[in-house]
């Protein structure tokens, strides 16, 4: 397949090739030119990033969630989903743990909770930034205004997570129930980006519906947007969603599609999933030579892990925050990687 290899080596070259070229590029993969690109990413990221793993402390502090997305384990029509909210001092107990492990990011993520308003949100947000005023502070808590996004980077968060999901408008559809809409999930990854947030999208590997052109079109969305940070990880079904019956990702195409991504953005934060360590016990290993260079242990208490369920047979729910760590520790040290105490803000970013 000289044809493939050729596709690689421009889209090393070009940082990106055409719509029906990213669809070639995935078609048409094979085991051998797949090892060339993923030797290709890792090396690119050891460029940027030399051995180093930057590591994130995820806080999952409530499972509340006013939406339905097909998809997801804590849609708000799960009544099987045991909810809890998390309190202020349970949060920033979390970070204090963190904070001891050597962490310097913490991402607070949730479903979209109403529970919460602004202005707790904020609150939280100025205690952490003044009692770790050398952490950065990220935040994933859904779709917002521009106003509440701006309220936000106020109080102290500097990075958003928000994953598009899908680009494209006919896969949105099949995902999502009809009160959602694309169109708004770009809308605030603008915003975002616009406000100076250093700002992650991304999508699912092989959610159900999803066809190599969707993929392309997910490719080409990221390169208009530049984001600072892709977040992606493997469709994994949850047994109380609609999709209780569609096949998982899998573990080659996420790790492809991570590879991909690489060579088009040398410098971007690329985490290796939880979801990704779920379908494979080397899941998260084998992200980071395919090019990852960021992991985000969860921080959150034991009493909560095996509750933030967004898909079945999710890693780590019955350990302490401090045997994952170290586990992880373990695990980067094994394949000649170092997690270290550090921000890990894209390279070159300053708050505005
Ligand atoms: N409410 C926040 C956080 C969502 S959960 C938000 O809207 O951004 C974080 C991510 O988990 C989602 O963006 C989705 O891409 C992923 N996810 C949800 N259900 C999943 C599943 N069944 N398998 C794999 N990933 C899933």
């Amino acid at each position: 397949m000289g044809q493939l290899r050729e596709l690689i080596d421009k889209l090393h070259q070009n940082r990106e090739l055409t719509l029906s070229e990213y669809a070639e590029l995935i078609k048409y993969r094979n085991a051998e030119d797949a090892e060339y690109l993923r030797s290709l990413a890792q090396d690119e990221a050891k460029q940027t990033f030399g051995n180093q793993i930057y590591v994130r402390g995820l806080i999952e502090f409530s499972n509340y969630c006013r939406n339905d997305c097909y998809y997801c384990g804590i849609r708000r029509s799960n009544g099987a989903a045991e909810r809890y909210r998390l309190s202020e001092e349970d949060i920033l107990d979390c970070c204090r743990t963190g904070y001891g492990f050597g962490f310097r990011t913490f991402v607070l993520q949730s479903g979209e909770d109403m529970g919460y308003s602004d202005e707790d949100i904020c609150r939280i947000l100025r205690r952490i930034r003044d009692e770790f005023p050398d952490c950065a502070i990220t935040l994933s808590v859904g779709e917002k205004s521009r106003e509440t996004y701006e309220k936000f980077y106020q109080a102290g968060a500097e990075r958003y997570l928000l994953r598009h999901e899908t680009a494209s408008e006919d896969h949105y559809r099949i995902l999502h129930p009809k009160e959602l809409s694309l169109n708004n999930r770009k809308r605030c990854l603008t915003d975002l980006k616009d406000i100076g947030f250093q700002v992650g999208a991304g999508f699912m590997v092989g959610s159900p519906g999803q066809t190599e052109e969707h993929l392309a079109a997910d490719f080409q969305y990221l390169r208009e947007l530049e984001p600072h940070m892709i977040g992606i990880g493997p469709f994994i079904h949850h047994k109380d969603t609609p999709f209780r019956v569609e096949p998982d990702g899998t573990l080659e195409l996420t790790l492809y599609c991570l590879s991909i991504l690489r060579l088009m953005f040398p410098k971007v934060l690329l985490p290796a999933t939880t979801a990704l360590g779920t379908i494979h016990p080397l899941g998260r290993e084998l992200g980071v030579q395919a090019g990852a260079n960021v992991i985000m242990p969860s921080l959150s208490p034991k009493s909560v892990r095996g509750k933030y369920l967004l898909y079945d047979g999710k890693i780590c729910t019955g350990e302490e925050a401090a045997e994952c760590h170290a586990c992880l520790e373990n695990r980067m040290k094994r394949i000649g990687y170092q997690i270290v105490t550090d921000r890990g803000d894209y390279p070159g970013w300053t708050r505005e």
